[in-house]
């Protein structure tokens, strides 16, 4: 990958307009000066410390005026853009692969609006998750997006993403629930498309190309989005099971009695929780070690008639013997303590090192296979190992099971060519077979950007060059990523 060479380099003028322009002195990181080039390190690197970019220069807008200034003068001048929420994306798309100006989103943090009668939110595209969902709390209601990293990650970079998370199951994905977008494109317009509206069938609906967009074509400086009623009872188990057989079976039940109270249904196998235990040393919840383990979560409105119905559904399953051990969650403290378990995986990951990452659709009932698959691949070839020699500390598997969303992870040592061609294309090979989707809810990035023939046809890929060209003929945004 080169630099490209239309894009002009950064000199001291173009930071004396941006410091002129947005006023505030630690809205300008100057990476040109001398002083700033270590506070500059944090914008550049990903979550993962996997991708790393060398830009000299960070700004952060206010305002959507102020985006859009930047954005025309950027676009005028040739200076490429990354557009960066929370910097908490799984596929590098939030750091700059060369010198690209980050345009950080996070002193766009306002709530604009909520109504309490539609639950419609309307807030600024650098609202943490966690920060609204705790806004929308304290009027009985809920984010419809709830994911790990929600301590960090901004909801404009969840839609730019628009990530699935852990209760797509219940609650559907942001192309439905997003309901207006306010963007700005390349050359400074200002697209108002913040409508609060549910229903508006009115040609077509531009905001969706914004929505997993990737920052590609504009930058997102406010949402509008229907949040449903807070469940006043949410109820947690944690089951340990035999086979991959036994989950789907287990799922199915699920759906069958819990139906409209069941909010989430995650997978984990065996192995990621044993990496959990090694990491944090916390007690397990169940005794013994089971290949594979499920987290059921209902939302609802009666706490008793509720936990009853989780209760009667872990009674029934335990006496089919689809599950082998299991238990209720009896208190918040207890039900925050299980969530860890699937919600802590991602951090414990990184433990050794670093991790290979795949963020994969996959019909249901081959959905494990493919781990078990690429645990085979990667020992025959010597690999993976328990001491430090091998590059790999093992191959495991967890995920969204409502969503058929599996994440296969392969935590390493360090890094290494030889790991990487045996995953490379073969990850990608094996999930195009069973007509699955590369990237299930991550995006593309960097990470995925010569893969997306595996899940695209070339007629939808050149759509979306043509998409492309139209809103950012200049190619200013987010450059050297999927498109
Ligand atoms: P960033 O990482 O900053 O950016 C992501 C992409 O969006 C980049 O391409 C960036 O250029 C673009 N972007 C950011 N903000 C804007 C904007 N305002 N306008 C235009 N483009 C923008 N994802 C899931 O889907 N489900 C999960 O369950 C999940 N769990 C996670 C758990 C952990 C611990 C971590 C670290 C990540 C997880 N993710 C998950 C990844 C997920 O994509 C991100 O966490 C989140 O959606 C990205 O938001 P962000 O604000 O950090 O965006």
């Amino acid at each position: 990958l080169k630099r490209h060479s239309k894009f002009a380099k950064l000199t001291q003028e173009h930071v004396t307009f941006f410091q002129d322009l947005l006023g505030v002195e630690s809205a300008v990181i100057d990476g040109l000066s001398k002083d700033a080039s270590e506070d500059i390190e944090a914008f550049n690197s990903d979550w993962m410390r996997k991708y790393r970019g060398h830009s000299q220069l960070v700004v952060k807008p206010g305002s959507t005026e102020e985006v859009s200034k930047i954005l025309k003068y950027c676009n005028d001048n040739l200076l490429a853009v990354v557009p960066q929420g929370g910097n908490t994306g799984l596929v590098g798309g939030s750091v700059p692969v060369f010198d690209e100006i980050v345009i950080n989103m996070q002193r766009m943090n306002k709530i604009r609006s909520f109504d309490e009668v539609s639950g419609i939110l309307v807030a600024d595209a650098g609202v943490i998750l966690e920060v609204a969902d705790n806004f929308l709390a304290d009027k009985s209601h809920i984010f419809p997006l709830d994911l790990g990293a929600k301590g960090s990650c901004q909801i404009g970079g969840n839609v730019a993403t628009n990530a699935g998370g852990l209760r797509l199951l219940r609650y559907g994905s942001l192309h439905g629930n997003v309901l207006g977008i306010e963007a700005v494109l390349p050359d400074g317009t200002i697209v108002d498309d913040l409508s609060t509206l549910r229903k508006n069938n009115t040609g077509y609906d531009i905001k969706q190309l914004f929505i997993g967009g990737e920052g590609t074509i504009g930058i997102i400086t406010a949402i509008s989005i229907v949040c449903p009623q807070r469940s006043p009872a949410v109820n947690v188990a944690y089951f340990g099971l035999e086979s991959f057989e036994q989950v789907q079976n287990a799922f199915r039940e699920a759906k069958n009695q819990l139906s409209e109270i069941l909010s989430a249904f995650e997978l984990m196998d065996g192995r990621s929780q044993r990496l959990v235990k090694t990491v944090t040393g916390k007690k397990r919840p169940l005794e013994g070690d089971h290949p594979f383990y499920c987290l059921v979560e209902t939302s609802g409105s009666n706490t008793d008639h509720d936990s009853e119905k989780l209760q009667t559904f872990l009674e029934s399953v335990m006496e089919k013997e689809i599950v082998s051990d299991g238990v209720l969650a009896q208190d918040q403290t207890q039900l925050q303590d299980l969530w860890s378990w699937r919600e802590g995986i991602s951090e414990c990951l990184g433990h050794w090192g670093g991790v290979y990452k795949y963020d994969l659709s996959i019909p249901i009932a081959d959905l494990y296979t493919l781990v078990n698959d690429t645990r085979d691949r990667l020992t025959k070839a010597g690999l993976v190992g328990e001491d430090d020699s091998y590059p790999v500390v093992d191959v495991l598997g967890y995920g969204h099971m409502g969503d058929a969303n599996l994440h296969l992870n392969v935590p390493v040592r360090r890094y290494d060519k030889e790991v990487e061609k045996q995953l490379e294309p073969f990850v990608y090979e094996w999930v195009q077979k069973r007509s699955g989707s590369i990237s299930a809810e991550h995006g593309l990035g960097i990470a995925k950007k010569s893969f997306i023939g595996y899940s695209r046809s070339p007629t939808m890929v050149a759509l979306m060059k043509q998409i492309k060209n139209l809103y950012d003929p200049n190619g200013i945004m987010n450059p050297y990523k999927y498109i």
